[in-house]
């Protein structure tokens, strides 16, 4: 069972206490939690801390929620049981990429933050970067990473002051922003560490999308991992605060194999594994299909340097 304190949280965006009203009471029984419960795609549980809804920032966020220092033990040691997912994600999330390298100063650096198997790495590389690296704190996906992508991954948390300021062109960082204590300071420190002109581009989960209101507190959004909660306008809000000029938002058709958006589905949980064995013994799990599954991509840009006018 893993070891938590959890202490009060404030509004991660504007940083008040008295700002948010309850939005749920928690739900969380420690006992039921195994490895899987702090690896990124998994049967999802449900469980999660109090969450407050900030009235100022229409963000949710976990309050009370675990000490920075116990979720990073936790990531460490988190299983990893995805590769084959992960995979089509990383094809899904590259597409948005030629547009975005045509706004970029350069393709020389590209940084892939929580980047599990490297699976994305790969996508950069073909995308033109001639220099890319990842970050991810857990063990298990590194173990599983490519062998020629190994090599490109650090285990550990992004801490700015590994890179120098001003030095990538481009940083992405997938399925994490809900997962970190602090993500202002992390989209901060990104800020910092992108040249003019650079991109940051996040993948979250966006609480105002109709899966997450079909589905309610069985969303697979509520979950004990999601330390806050996006929707368009807090996640435009927090990267603006951090110093983002300008900030696109667009919709994630996800393109998954039939198995996999079975695992995420609501079925009582006798049923699911036979569910998903079928799906699989059959062959009907491998189509793949394209579905808005709440997702929401951000491209926040730093301003660029200052030309000066004739
Ligand atoms: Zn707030």
């Amino acid at each position: 069972m893993p070891q938590m304190t959890l202490e009060p949280r404030a509004c991660p965006i504007c940083g008040t206490h008295d700002g948010g009203t309850e939005f749920a009471k928690a739900n969380v029984n420690l006992d039921q939690l195994d490895p899987f419960a702090f690896a990124s795609r998994k049967l999802p549980e449900y469980m999660h801390f109090r969450l407050m809804e900030c009235q100022n920032c229409d963000l949710i966020y976990s309050d009370p929620a675990p000490q920075p220092a116990d979720l990073a033990q936790l990531y460490r040691d988190a299983a990893f049981d995805s590769g084959v997912e992960a995979h089509y994600a990383s094809r899904t999330y590259g597409r948005f990429l030629p547009a975005i390298v045509r706004r970029l100063p350069d393709r020389a650096t590209a940084l892939d933050i929580g980047t599990g198997d490297g699976g994305f790495l790969q996508e950069l590389l073909d995308a033109g970067f001639t220099r890319v690296a990842g970050i991810e704190p857990s063990t298990a996906p590194i173990q599983a990473a490519a062998p020629a992508i190994r090599p490109l991954i650090i285990q550990d948390i992004f801490r700015p002051d590994s890179f120098e300021p001003e030095s990538l062109s481009l940083i992405t960082c997938f399925q994490t922003i809900e997962h970190l204590a602090d993500p202002l300071s992390f989209c901060r420190n990104a800020w910092q560490t992108l040249k003019p002109g650079g991109a940051l581009f996040l993948i979250g989960h966006n609480r105002r999308a109709l899966s997450a209101k079909v589905l309610g507190f069985k969303s697979p959004i509520f979950d004990i991992e999601h330390m806050q909660l996006f929707s368009p306008s807090s996640l435009r809000q927090l990267l603006q605060t951090a110093g983002f000029q300008t900030v696109d938002l667009q919709t994630v058709l996800n393109r998954y194999p039939a198995r996999y958006w079975a695992r995420l589905f609501p079925a009582p949980r006798m049923l699911k594994p036979r569910l998903i064995s079928m799906l699989q013994t059959s062959g009907l799990g491998r189509c793949v299909i394209p579905l808005p599954a709440g997702n929401l991509a951000a491209i926040a840009y730093k301003a660029p340097l200052l030309t000066p006018s004739r």
